[in-house]
């Protein structure tokens, strides 16, 4: 039987009306308001498992978050302890080995820049804001996807309490069907308290955005179309149209206009990823930033907001983008609607590989993967946005073939994102480590009917 030290729970809870209480429930989408029954900010991962503990012997459940970026899916939180795991922090790199070991709070802010100036790069997303561990159990898209797959197949080892309040290593020997599910499967198997993962020796990539007058957009999207099958994996490309707010965070050249983007990462050199994107080239952007740069570059090239924002959001992945498609979305898409943006990412290569040993998450069907988005500042907004979102959802349901958890902000059905046998045997490894449920992931795992 656990014994729970109760001075260490303690000495990390929080409770409505303490100081900081509203700062630790706050989420990134900011249409969410968490009220958790108590908040535990834990410094070390002895504090989490005594976290752990004492929620069981209370009879909460345990949701852990770091930043909110995925805090949609978990609803208010009634009848759950919500684990912040801000004060996690500690970051270690390994060099020579082109390995990190990061605690459970970190950002991939914190580990970008140092890994770019020593040569190196993560596959992380297109927001450096969010953080390392989510992204990485949920499967992890970035902008080297094509070229070497998923972020959640780079982990090399997970340490994590159990919702018994015991911590174990999770890796290719310790505990290998939990690492299995821990790589893709989400946050639903214990509390990670930190992670470990592989990085690739990267001095350079080729890449920037080509931003195009909206007017153009039918034509940019059905060129980048076209030119898909010919570009090799080394190049991601994603294609967006934009409605840029007219808000201080937006840099000044792009701030409150309409575009059609092209962005990518190539890696390769500067005249051989000129030489890929002519086509798109002719078309004559307005503006075009693509140059030789640091992998660093690539934590902003997608334009993020990093400050928190209210909108709703909308997703699926296809499996092409017919004229139909593309004309059925840029009428929703239309300047003054209610969207800010539509973003279009170019899977396949790698990702359609499984890699050897993958976990959970091995590949990615489909070609393309879709992220609308519209802000809700007003009541009206309210009202406009999910109309529009419903209606962009009809015009690419025809090459809808699946939907990612990471890019799902809302609660889903599990069997929506796991094919029936990794969703059986993601339910068992649930069984054997939180048979009672107490673990809550953003897009939970149940545990198997024993
Ligand atoms: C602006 C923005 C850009 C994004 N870009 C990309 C992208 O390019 N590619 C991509 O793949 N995804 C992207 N995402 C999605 C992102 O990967 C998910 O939202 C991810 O879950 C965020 O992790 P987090 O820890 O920051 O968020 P949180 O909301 O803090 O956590 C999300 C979930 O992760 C799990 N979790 C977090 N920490 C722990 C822990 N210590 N132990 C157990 N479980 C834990 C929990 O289930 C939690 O509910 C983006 C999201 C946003 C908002």
């Amino acid at each position: 039987m656990a014994t729970i030290d109760i001075a260490a729970a303690r000495g990390t809870l929080l409770f409505d009306g303490d100081a900081g209480w509203d700062a630790a429930r706050g989420t990134f989408n900011l249409l969410h308001d968490q009220q958790p029954a108590v908040i535990a900010m834990p410094t070390d991962e002895r504090e989490v498992a005594a976290v752990v503990r004492w929620a069981a012997a209370s009879g909460l459940r345990v949701a852990a978050q770091a930043t909110g970026h995925n805090a949609g899916p978990l609803g208010p939180l009634a009848g759950t302890l919500l684990l912040n795991t801000s004060r996690l922090s500690g970051m270690r790199i390994d060099v020579g080995a082109q390995r990190v070991r990061v605690a459970a709070g970190t950002k991939w802010a914190r580990v970008v820049p140092a890994l770019s100036d020593a040569g190196l790069a993560a596959l992380h997303g297109s927001s450096t804001d969010v953080g390392i561990v989510g992204y990485s159990l949920g499967g992890g898209l970035g902008w080297l996807a094509r070229r070497h797959g998923l972020q959640c197949n780079r982990v090399t080892a997970v340490d994590l309490v159990t919702a018994d309040g015991d911590l174990i290593r999770a890796d290719a020997v310790h505990e290998p069907d939990l690492f299995w599910a821990l790589r893709g499967g989400g946050g639903s198997f214990g509390v990670v308290t930190a992670i470990e993962f592989a990085v690739l020796p990267l001095p350079a990539v080729h890449a920037g955005a080509m931003f195009f007058d909206f007017a153009q957009a039918p034509a940019v999207l059905r060129r980048w179309r076209d030119l898909l099958p010919e570009l090799p994996d080394e190049l991601t490309s994603w294609a967006s149209v934009v409605h840029v707010p007219d808000a201080p965070f937006m840099p000044e050249p792009v701030r409150g206009r309409s575009f059609a983007v092209v962005s990518a990462a190539f890696l390769g050199d500067d005249a051989t990823g000129r030489a890929l994107l002519a086509p798109l080239r002719e078309l004559g952007p307005v503006m075009d930033t693509f140059a030789m740069v640091p992998p660093a570059a690539l934590g902003t090239l997608a334009m993020d907001p990093e400050e928190p924002l209210p909108y709703m959001s909308g997703h699926a992945v296809l499996g092409g983008l017919s004229d139909a498609t593309i004309d059925a979305a840029m009428a929703v898409l239309e300047p003054g609607g209610a969207l800010a943006s539509l973003q279009l990412r170019h899977l396949g290569g790698a990702l359609g590989r499984p890699a050897p040993d993958a976990g959970a998450r091995a590949t990615v069907p489909g070609a393309i993967a879709s992220f609308a988005a519209g802000l809700v500042v007003d009541e009206a907004a309210a009202a406009h946005v999910p109309a529009a979102l419903d209606r962009l959802a009809d015009a690419v349901a025809p090459e809808a073939v699946g939907a990612l958890p990471a890019f799902v902000e809302e609660p889903s059905e599990a069997a929506r994102f796991h094919d029936p046998a990794t969703l059986a045997r993601l339910r068992a490894v649930k069984a054997l480590y939180d048979p009672a449920d107490r673990i809550r992931g953003n897009h939970p795992i149940t545990p198997a009917a024993a």
